[in-house]
């Protein structure tokens, strides 16, 4: 698999910073967020690296089908089924680790 320099999610992927993981297939890995956002909040990543959510569905559109089928049977094995998929893309919208990462918030009800 592709390994970008000196990416952190990278590093993770490789094994060279731990991880919580949640789930691991040939092209994809999943595992917990540090700093959780919700009573659930997992990661999912492509192995391979693209920089964002736009450069994964270009490049390989199957992967980011995936990413959504990962994160529902997340939600389904930690809650019932519902969750929030969240790809932020760019700086202003506050993405700071410049490999694709969904973010799947679930296991409790969000009133808002
Ligand atoms: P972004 O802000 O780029 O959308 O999301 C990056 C996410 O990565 C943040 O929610 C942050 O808590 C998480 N994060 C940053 N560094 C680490 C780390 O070393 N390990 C884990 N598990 N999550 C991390
Ligand atoms: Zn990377």
């Amino acid at each position: 698999m592709s390994e970008a320099n000196d990416c952190l999610f990278c590093k993770i992927i490789a094994g060279d910073i731990p991880s919580s993981k949640v789930y691991e297939d040939e092209t994809t890995y999943a595992f917990k967020d540090i700093n959780p956002k919700a009573k659930v909040h997992v990661l999912v990543v492509p192995k391979k690296h693209y920089a964002n959510v736009s450069e994964l569905a270009k490049d390989d559109p199957a992967e980011l089908a995936h990413i959504a089928e990962v994160a529902q049977s997340i939600a389904n094995d930690a809650y019932n089924g519902s969750f929030r998929l969240v790809f932020n893309t760019g700086l202003d919208a506050g993405q700071t680790v410049f490999h694709v990462h969904a973010h799947v918030l679930t296991g409790e009800k969000f009133d808002e």
